[in-house]
């Protein structure tokens, strides 16, 4: 049986205390499904908070960004190392969010990965194509250009940890959920895409993101090949989300 994985992207939501309610509810649910990892992203100020109260469990922690660099003058930025010295396992990058508000690049988005990589930390890479990109026929291309540049060269070994987020922009915070057709074939062509890279798609969990919800989440995760969600809206209420993490 293939791993699955269900990431909670928190965006910019939730302080402390928010956050430490949700674990009160949460961590008293059962989550003895198996081999489904669950991934928690809080905001940066909420790492290490998260990381104590989900020691001892099998969940893991993630961010939802990184910088380049290792220390410095890089002001407002967090390193791999403060990341791991959190307890943080996980980083989300190149998020439509990240590259559509804050501008990030493609090649950013490659430095961000080879940096996440070399530190040890397993990155979660997010991609999709727009609303005008899937009517105009370009969701392949766009595809294509956003994994060549994060993964073009890289040595297959450096990216066994990798976990692919497809997520289509339009899709994202709407409640506009591509179908499963959609999915299935879009899933295809980033396996073909990702062999012609020179990788074993295989051995790439390869999950959804975009107004994944209860009602839903059924449907999406028996997709052929679906590995695992990466909500956001709905994975901050504890019940929602363990309504989700109960359909895998
Ligand atoms: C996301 O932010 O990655 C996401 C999928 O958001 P939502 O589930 O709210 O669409």
């Amino acid at each position: 049986m293939k791993k699955k994985y269900l990431i909670a992207n928190w965006k910019m939501n939730k302080t402390l205390d928010e956050s430490r309610d949700f674990f009160k509810f949460f961590l008293k649910k059962a989550l003895t499904i198996p081999k489904t990892q669950i991934i928690f992203c809080p905001p940066f100020v909420g790492l290490f908070d998260v990381s104590n109260t989900l020691s001892g469990t099998e969940i893991d922690v993630g961010a939802q960004n990184v910088y380049v660099e290792e220390s410095g003058a890089f002001t407002g930025e967090i390193s791999t190392k403060m990341l791991k010295n959190c307890g943080c396992v996980w980083v989300i990058l190149g998020h439509s969010e990240r590259r559509s508000i804050f501008l990030e690049e493609e090649k950013l988005i490659r430095r961000k990965l080879e940096n996440v990589l070399s530190s040890g930390l397993s990155p979660i890479l997010c991609i999709g194509e727009s609303i005008e990109e899937r009517k105009n026929n370009y969701t392949k291309t766009v595809l294509h250009s956003q994994l060549s540049s994060a993964l073009n060269n890289l040595p297959v070994d450096s990216i066994e940890n990798l976990v692919i987020a497809y997520e289509p922009v339009w899709a994202i915070g709407t409640g506009m959920v591509a179908t499963p057709k959609m999915i299935l074939e879009t899933n295809n062509d980033i396996k073909q895409i990702l062999t012609k890279l020179n990788f074993d798609n295989s051995k790439i969990p390869l999950i959804y993101g975009g107004s994944v919800n209860p009602n839903n989440a059924k449907d999406l995760i028996n997709i052929g090949n679906v590995d695992g969600f990466l909500v956001g809206g709905a994975s901050l209420d504890p019940d929602v989300f363990y309504n989700i993490y109960n359909k895998f």
